[in-house]
């Protein structure tokens, strides 16, 4: 779905302008297996960056040891492996190799060429942002506003007081607006972490706000899924993120509790199986 633009919205812009050079990293894949323990060399990186990728390890432990299996490496695939229900040992052997392709769906260089264009958007400029350094994407957070009104959410999003934003927001009209430019750090998932791993979410993330009061009564509208929908499977074709790497603020947010976003009546799975196949 396309979202049209009124004489009363600002100007309308295209995909072209936050593709950079700064957010594309060359793709990770699953190196071939067996690697075990005491393995070393340019497998055992490409192994390490996966598992970076993922959450199960962090970029610190990676970097200490890069090329080495050690015992981090082996702690986090142990941790894979018992996420994915494989028979736990820490050697990377075929099953686990073909459960890390598996997870990293989406990321291989035998992705399809373009799919999804990026729906438009209505640029709504947020100065709450800062620079991810480098930091390349390879996650988007869902959340709801906790409000049903769109203008108020939109006007506390871009205001300098609130110190909060998202790359995105999705009125309850289907209406996306871009606060900030994709290769900007937008500040909305806050002390967080990745399948337990702590990391600095918002510089790996696309946030995207959708309006909806988060009561678990208020239904997410037709238009809000159309273009949530469109808007994701765009970023996530586009900066190659591997669908478990698509979540709720919920599922990041430290302490566990924290938060509740996107609402309980959020149809995840209509969202997944829409962005697998383009509208
Ligand atoms: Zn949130």
């Amino acid at each position: 779905m396309t979202v049209r633009s009124s004489a009363s919205t600002p100007r309308v812009t295209t995909a072209a302008l936050t593709r950079t050079a700064a957010t594309t990293s060359p793709p990770v894949t699953a190196p071939a297996a067996p690697l075990k323990k005491g393995d070393a060399g340019p497998k055992v990186k490409q192994l390490q960056d996966a598992l970076v990728k993922l959450g199960y390890l962090t970029k610190e432990a990676a970097a200490s040891g890069p090329g080495t299996y050690g015992v981090k490496t082996e702690a986090a695939v142990k941790k894979f492996q018992t996420d994915k229900k494989l028979s736990v040992d820490g050697a990377y052997g075929a099953k686990t190799q073909a459960a890390l392709a598996k997870a990293l769906s989406g990321t291989t260089p035998t992705t399809p060429p373009t799919k999804f264009t990026k729906p438009a958007v209505i640029s709504a400029p947020s100065p709450n942002y800062d620079e991810r350094n480098g930091t390349a994407i390879d996650a988007i957070i869902l959340h709801h506003t906790a409000s049903n009104d769109g203008k108020a959410d939109l006007s506390w999003l871009r205001n300098p007081q609130s110190k909060v934003s998202a790359n995105y927001m999705i009125d309850r009209d289907g209406k996306v607006y871009q606060l900030v430019s994709d290769e900007k750090r937008a500040w909305h998932a806050g002390v967080s972490e990745l399948r337990g791993v702590p990391t600095d979410m918002n510089a790996r993330s696309i946030g995207i706000e959708i309006v909806n009061d988060g009561s678990g009564k208020t239904a997410f509208t037709e238009a809000q899924y159309k273009s949530i929908t469109q808007l994701v499977g765009y970023l996530k074709q586009e900066y190659k993120v591997p669908m478990e790497n698509i979540l709720g603020h919920k599922d990041v947010a430290v302490p566990k509790g924290r938060k509740d976003d996107p609402a309980s009546n959020f149809d995840w799975k209509r969202v997944r199986s829409g962005i697998t196949k383009p509208s």
